[in-house]
């Protein structure tokens, strides 16, 4: 009998525990194939801040999910062992140290056979993670769906920050670039090239302008068979989404994706080898409606349901 979330017969939904979709929580990844994880760090942020409250919001919004999806079938908690194994202990006033104890985390994670789910957190924490999960599965695809490429070389003179990871991930050779798309790019750049040195290193780069009014099934589609056979990680920048949907977080940029784009694309992955999620960057002090952090629980759940071995009804 798999871990299943606590239903709201059986307890108030405003009620209960604080954990993704109020599962039990677990001290370790120890028999679980997915482990929600939260990284509450905004130390890696250039502009607001608050993002270190994004995974105690995400929980909280996470609440009013049920176990089923009624548009693709899918049955995660039918099939997989899931639970909310809490937080990493970052440090709140050194970013470095934070990174080697986000990496550490995940290396014990990931000494199980478990898939973990990432609620940010500033994106800075993508970094340890594909650190760790490059040490067990090699050089990853990467799905990166974002306003902003974060491949900047340094930010204030630092190699590590919300900006950099994925130059630093292709650097280190964390990533297959062959292998790498970035979706919803889009606002205004350092230089007027900022999009196009990390497609000379072979990553697919799909501008926002380029996919508005737009159903993303199709680029779903091209994404699934580009991409291939092969671990992939997921790594999902609420700034993605235009702000009308996602108030809050950390850099809005206008003219961004709809819910229902995020929706189609993350349910056209269905089928990928995914070896990890992350949704980032919900900063909920900065949308008191929390409707940022409600999309961003759906969005986590929509990823839970594509992973490999999910149950279909
Ligand atoms: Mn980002
Ligand atoms: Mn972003």
């Amino acid at each position: 009998m798999t871990n299943q979330p606590l239903g709201g017969n059986e307890m108030p939904r405003f009620a209960g525990p604080n954990t993704f979709m109020r599962l039990p929580t677990a001290d370790s990844a120890a028999g679980l194939d997915a482990a929600f994880v939260g990284v509450p760090m905004d130390i890696g942020a250039s502009w607001r801040s608050g993002t270190r409250f994004g995974p105690k919001a995400i929980r909280a919004e996470s609440a009013m999910l049920r176990p089923y999806n009624m548009a693709t079938g899918a049955a995660p908690f039918d099939s997989l062992n899931c639970a909310d194994i809490g937080d990493v202990a970052i440090n709140t006033f050194d970013l470095k140290d934070s990174v080697v104890r986000i990496a550490n985390a995940y290396e014990a994670i990931l000494s199980h056979d478990t898939v973990p789910m990432t609620m940010g957190g500033d994106h800075t924490l993508t970094l340890p993670i594909l650190r760790a999960i490059a040490r067990k599965h090699g050089a990853v695809g990467l799905v990166h769906v974002d306003a902003h490429a974060d491949v900047n070389m340094q930010m204030f003179g630092e190699a590590i920050a919300h900006g950099t990871p994925f130059r630093r991930a292709y650097e280190e050779g964390l990533i297959d670039p062959a292998r790498v798309w970035q979706v919803g790019l889009r606002g205004t750049g350092y230089t007027a090239e900022d999009f196009d040195e990390a497609r000379g290193w072979g990553f697919q780069v799909v501008p926002a302008e380029e996919i508005w009014h737009k159903s993303l099934t199709p680029l779903a589609v091209l994404i699934r068979q580009a991409v291939g056979a092969g671990p992939v990680y997921v790594s999902f920048d609420i700034d993605s989404l235009d702000p009308a949907f996602a108030p809050g977080t950390g850099t809005p940029e206008i003219a961004g994706l709809t819910t229902m784009q995020a929706v189609e694309l993350i349910r056209g992955l269905a089928g990928l080898e995914i070896v990890g999620c992350d949704l980032v960057e919900v900063s909920p002090p900065y949308d008191p409606s929390g409707n940022t952090a409600l999309v961003a629980a759906n969005l986590l759940y929509e990823m839970l349901c594509i992973l490999p071995g999910v149950a279909r009804r």
